[in-house]
């Protein structure tokens, strides 16, 4: 198959555009299209620092590549790497990172559950018995831990590598579950969380990897042992298998979930200080609710 646009060997086809493409113009496909939705976001600004979560796969390294071919050569804009190590044996091992950070020349700063907060995912799976809420948990500690290390080193911006794929789940699973109150939550702002941008969200799964092999590379890929949401596999599946027969369908239930943000109706939830750690919350400080529970497990 020959390239739609220049006739070289094409190397993908995308359905929902109706082209094949070669290397080239995947690439320029692909960084056009998440350049146009940082513009419209206004995502990356004069004198960003940028803080792009890692975790060494091939949606955060991509990303990293990505932000550093465009917007690393300008001496207003800085960036960095933040990586979370949850203490899980044989999954997170930041070694394997080295080599990306020594490859992009990136300052590299990291924390682990440990050192935050005295306990490891394995330790909190251990104390619960069993995993299924680990996912959760995982994400809520996760989430301040990210936000607390981003803010001390002065971002102004936290990046996040979540693909179109990661998109539409995610509003999809909040559909098959009646979450009128997340589909419909707004971002909302506090002083002390910075301000979380996604600029592969545009960019389905298939073509993020693509991107990788391209351009960063073979990365040790090997999926978190406890990741088996059971939903997300089933809608995972569901949304391919609809895809194949209409192409747009991720782009239009992302679309469907950024245009439904922010139009709840409930009261507005004032942002705080949690005054048991002191990091920025909303009501209820989760991370600590979250501490409180897997304590009470024996845990480490
Ligand atoms: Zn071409
Ligand atoms: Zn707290």
């Amino acid at each position: 198959m020959k390239c739609s646009k220049c006739r070289r060997e094409a190397i993908i086809y995308q359905r929902y555009s109706g082209m094949h493409l070669c290397r080239d113009h995947f690439t320029d496909s692909v960084e056009s299209r998440v350049k146009r939705e940082i513009r419209k976001h206004h995502w990356v600004e004069r004198g960003d620092t940028i803080g792009v979560a890692l975790s060494g796969g091939k949606d955060s390294t991509s990303l990293l590549h990505f932000l550093i071919k465009t917007f690393g050569h300008r001496p207003d804009i800085t960036i960095l790497a933040i990586t979370i190590d949850e203490g899980i044996a044989g999954y997170r091992d930041l070694s394997e990172m080295e080599d990306i950070i020594k490859r992009y020349k990136v300052p590299w700063h990291t924390a682990s559950f440990a050192e935050e907060y005295d306990i490891t995912l394995d330790g909190i799976v251990e104390g619960q018995g069993d995993d299924r809420r680990s996912c959760s948990f995982c994400g809520v500690l996760r989430r301040r831990v990210v936000n607390r290390i981003a803010r001390e080193a002065g971002c102004t911006k936290l990046a996040f590598g979540f693909n179109l794929d990661d998109e539409a789940q995610s509003v999809m699973m909040n559909v098959l579950r009646g979450d009128t109150e997340r589909l419909t939550m707004q971002q909302r702002e506090n002083p002390g969380m910075i301000p979380r941008i996604r600029p592969f969200a545009v960019i389905p799964e298939r073509e993020v990897a693509l991107y990788a092999h391209l351009h960063v590379g073979s990365l040790a890929d090997h999926g978190c042992p406890y990741a088996h949401n059971a939903l997300r596999g089933d809608v995972r599946r569901l949304l391919n298998e609809y895809t194949w027969q209409h192409p747009a369908t991720k782009y239009a239930v992302r679309t469907l979930g950024e245009d439904l943000k922010g139009r709840g109706t409930g009261p507005a939830i004032i942002p705080e200080i949690c005054p048991e750690c002191g990091e920025p919350a909303f009501g209820t400080c989760q991370t600590c609710a979250v501490l409180n529970e897997v304590r009470r497990g024996k845990i480490r």
